[in-house]
């Protein structure tokens, strides 16, 4: 339902529980949290986003990189295991997902026929163990296994994912479901819409359709699902929290 994302300076945590908190007005029955923390580290919790709030105050928390999701359920009850982000099989990737993906259900088939077993009951979690199933089996970047899977689903979809092994990267790519990219001094924001960026900056990119981001060493490059690279139209927005 709403997504933030962060890769920059500041504490990631912060900036994406005040962003998730300013998406609140979407609806939503679930909240989490992944951050790159030395490790790649998913707090999620049904409820609130004060809730998921909680639940990670105690913890030390310096990660500059991570993404947060609140959740409104189209595939399986809203719980803990059911909220983003997800885990691939591996543990190497992890995604938040908003919209549906529609041929999920062939897709997991084959995924099992593989050897691949879901820990929750989502598209999201089929969408994410398909990706890394492309980028187990062909030489190419993460970025390119993402290019690839987005040509085999069919659905909406606004995603971020990251990766262990790339500590310093988000992709983030969109099919019909909003997402917009706020360009600050040497960091980046991704959400559904503007409001949880612009108190950090007026400068945006929306995303369009069938387009794929990848943000890494403070640097925006985005290509579409044809693999040509496009060149970010930044815009001033102007809004009043
Ligand atoms: N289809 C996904 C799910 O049920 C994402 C829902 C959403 O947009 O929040 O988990």
């Amino acid at each position: 339902c709403g997504i933030v994302a962060y890769i920059g300076h500041q504490k990631a945590s912060d900036v994406i529980i005040k962003g998730l908190k300013r998406l609140e007005y979407r609806g939503y029955d679930s909240a989490g949290i992944a951050l790159m923390d030395g490790g790649l580290n998913v707090y999620k919790k049904k409820g609130k986003v004060s809730e998921l709030e909680d639940f990670i105050k105690g913890e030390d928390l310096k990660s500059t990189v991570g993404m947060g999701h609140t959740r409104w359920a189209t595939h399986g009850e809203p719980n803990d295991v059911n909220a983003h982000p997800h885990f691939s099989q591996s543990g190497n990737l992890a995604i938040i997902h908003n919209g549906i993906i529609e041929n999920y259900a062939a897709l997991k088939k084959d995924l099992e026929g593989k050897g691949y077993t879901f820990k929750s009951e989502t598209d999201s979690e089929v969408f994410i163990n398909f990706i890394e199933d492309i980028y187990n089996n062909n030489d190419g970047t993460l970025e390119e296994a993402v290019r690839l899977a987005l040509t085999k689903v069919v659905g909406a979809y606004a995603i971020v994912i990251l990766s262990k092994e790339k500590p310093n990267q988000l992709i983030a790519a969109r099919k019909g479901s909003p997402m917009v990219i706020g360009v600050g001094r040497n960091e980046f924001f991704i959400a559904s819409d503007a409001t949880p960026i612009v108190e950090y900056t007026n400068e945006v990119v929306y995303v369009n359709d069938y387009e794929i981001a990848v943000i890494k060493d403070s640097e925006l490059t985005i290509r579409d699902t044809k693999d040509v690279k496009m060149t970010p139209y930044i815009q001033k927005v102007d809004m009043e929290l």
